[in-house]
């Protein structure tokens, strides 16, 4: 059985960054019958809040993600307190006493010498007297994973063969002074307690894995199967933060973006697929293989972003059109095959609408009253049908010799009160003979 994780921290609403691996790991879960876990990382205590995993909840389902379970880590500390005392008793997690100040001059000294910053293991050499010294005076130990130092591999399924040689780490702080935990120990034992078999994250985690397998190892826990996929940039490149408003997947929905083309262009900037108007996460769940997400940064373009969202409701069927058409009041197979191709977000088609429905502004310029009057007096009787436009133009261009733009611009000012919209062919039938008498005024 397949069981991916999406696994935000709940510390602000989720970005279309985060979307990607949100959408990686359902697209694969889907692709291979398997489950997908929703993991609240909510372990800061001081920056996570319920808000924001609630809105992570709703972002989710927005985009069409239904997980088969949700954790929270939060509610998981007995978990990790065993995995603790596992590590202690096996002495690969040890205390250590430094303060941030202390530690920052140790890695200004080892600059200074031309030694790489990472942590000394000072703390290994203490001795239980020392410990207790410290601890009279006060100090509260944060407690670091001994690395083992050996190259870790692992075959990313989307980068490929990977070595991380811890060697060159710091031994990381797994517990904090004040008992809390960080990221790395907790994502571990959920992994292996939740039967974990892909971790499908953003490559900014390589390093992460090779610490992350050398717990998974000290825990005998299964070392799941990692892929990390490349990381969405804005426009200049740069990655977006989660404080950055305006691509979050909320303001998405309020800017009346449609949930598929954001889907879209979350997961497919950066591969080799092109960019096409999907119907359904499936679909792309289908089509997209690891070996598709390139390798390189994966730009985001807000432009393509509109004219994908414009290309989906061009083609969105009534049935599908239907029921959102019903909440603006609205209805008709030929109204929705007339007005879509105008629409650049669905709740436009309210304003479309108006052409039908009306008030319309009608506009006449003085030099062509004449003109219209006449187009008044020749209008043809009812039933209208879709021949019922060129009946009528074909019998001004006769009476008044106009025609082209002279022809056609008056009528759609008079008609629409605009230079552009939907085609005035299939419109006439739809407005009907009494509102354009009233327009041609
Ligand atoms: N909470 C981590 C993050 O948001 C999860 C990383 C992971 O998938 O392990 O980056």
């Amino acid at each position: 059985m397949t069981i991916v994780r999406y696994a935000p921290s709940p510390t602000g609403r989720i970005h279309l960054g985060n979307a990607r691996p949100a959408l990686l790991n359902w697209f694969f879960a889907r692709a291979h019958g398997g489950q997908y876990v929703l993991r609240m990382d909510d372990t800061d205590l001081a920056r996570s809040t319920r808000e924001s995993a609630d809105g992570i909840e709703l972002d989710l389902a927005w985009l069409g993600i239904t997980p088969s379970m949700l954790v929270r880590q939060s509610e998981r500390t007995a978990l990790y307190d065993a995995a603790v005392a596992k590590l202690k008793a096996s002495g690969r997690l040890y205390p250590a006493y430094e303060t941030e100040g202390e530690l920052d001059r140790r890695r200004k000294r080892a600059r200074a010498l031309g030694k790489p910053p990472i942590y000394d293991r000072a703390a290994l050499n203490l001795t239980d007297a020392d410990r207790a010294k410290l601890e009279a005076e006060g100090r509260k130990p944060h407690w670091r994973f001994r690395l083992d130092g050996k190259p870790v591999q692992f075959d990313d399924l989307i980068k490929g063969p990977q070595t991380v040689n811890t060697a060159s780490m710091s031994d990381p702080v797994l517990v904090r002074g004040d008992g809390s935990y960080l990221y790395t120990l907790p994502s571990v034992v959920d992994d292996i307690d939740l039967a974990i078999t892909h971790v499908i994250r953003g490559e900014d985690h390589v390093s992460n894995t090779g610490t992350q397998i050398e717990i998974f190892e000290a825990l005998g826990g299964a070392v799941p199967q990692f892929a990390h996929h490349n990381l969405l940039t804005d426009a200049e490149g740069q990655g977006f933060s989660k404080r950055l408003g305006s691509l979050s997947i909320s303001d998405l929905r309020d800017q009346g973006y449609e949930a598929i083309a954001v889907a879209i262009m979350a997961t497919l900037t950066g591969t080799a697929l092109p960019i096409e108007a999907y119907t359904s996460l499936d679909e792309i769940a289908q089509k997209l293989a690891f070996s598709a997400i390139s390798h390189g940064p994966a730009r985001f373009d807000p432009a393509e972003l509109d004219s994908l969202n414009a290309r989906i409701l061009h083609a969105m069927s009534y049935e599908t059109a239907r029921p959102r058409l019903a909440k603006l009041g609205l209805e008709g197979e030929d109204l929705w095959l007339l007005l879509r191709n105008n629409l650049a977000k669905f709740d436009d088609v309210a304003e479309w609408a108006k052409l039908i429905t009306g008030p319309v502004a009608s506009v006449i310029a003085d030099e062509d009253r004449e003109f219209i009057a006449i187009a008044r007096d020749l209008l043809p009787a009812e039933p209208w049908s879709l021949d019922t436009w060129a009946q009528w133009t074909d019998a001004l261009k006769t009476a008044t010799g106009r025609k082209g733009k002279t022809l056609f611009l008056p009528l759609r000012m008079a008609l629409t009160g605009r230079h552009d919209g939907p085609e005035l062919k299939s419109l006439l039938p739809l407005v009907g003979r009494k509102a354009c008498l009233d327009r041609l005024l």
